[in-house]
């Protein structure tokens, strides 16, 4: 694509898409409008997770821009002192999506306290690893009795890295059973395709995608 566009004049690379980052953003360049990124980075190092390795370490960024949809990918290793200055960003927006996820080990009270505050749509959470149930039905009771619903809270749950896609469904039916609509994310490396896949693993794809699907499932599964 480079190659096209540059005989045509001149032409940089960058973009959400490629690991070029700069410390700042333009709100709607390359991004849907709404879409606000307030720190870059992460300091786990989760073996599937390309953050660490395309952003580097985790750091606040300095302007904080406006938006409703929260694309952090780890919000919550914020300091207090920025988090104060997210929420109070916040306080304007309406249809807040938490889209980068929260990550359940870092959830304090005090963030739960103000994002009750908040007109919430969606809060996203994670449940990547099986040893992770405890502390992950921790922060859904928390937030349950914050008076977060099942339709508000939803769960990226990571398919197939290293076990069968089917395994994942351990996770899924967790995640449901905690309070979250879970949403499945089949680990894609830089090969793979959806024509990979079978038949039967694009169904259980399919079926862990769709709300509607899912509260039909876990009912009938009752
Ligand atoms: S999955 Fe989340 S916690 Fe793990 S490295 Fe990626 S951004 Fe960090």
């Amino acid at each position: 694509m480079f190659n096209y566009w540059s005989k045509l004049g001149k032409t940089r690379i960058g973009g959400p898409a490629r690991p070029i980052y700069y410390e700042d953003f333009m709100p709607g360049r390359y991004i849907k409008k709404g879409i606000t990124f307030t720190t870059r980075g992460c300091n786990f190092n989760c073996p599937w997770c390309l953050v660490p390795r395309m952003e580097g370490t985790f750091r606040e960024l300095h302007h904080i821009e406006p938006g409703n949809i929260i694309q952090d990918n780890n919000i919550l290793l914020s300091s207090k002192k920025h988090l104060n200055k997210v929420f109070d960003m916040l306080r304007k927006e309406k249809s807040i999506r938490f889209k980068g996820g929260f990550d359940c080990r870092l959830l304090r009270d005090w963030h739960i306290e103000q994002l009750r505050n908040l007109k919430i749509k969606e809060l996203w959470l994670a449940l990547d690893y099986e040893n992770r149930f405890e502390v992950f039905q921790n922060a859904c009771e928390k937030l349950a009795k914050a008076g977060f619903t099942k339709d508000q809270l939803r769960c990226y749950v990571l398919a197939g890295y290293k076990e069968s896609i089917f395994r994942a469904e351990v996770r899924l039916k967790f995640a449901y059973k905690c309070g979250t609509l879970p949403f499945i994310q089949p680990y894609r490396n830089s090969k793979s395709n959806k024509d990979e896949y079978s038949d039967e693993e694009k169904d259980f794809i399919r079926n862990w995608s769709r709300p509607a699907i899912i509260k039909s499932m876990m009912k009938a599964n009752k």
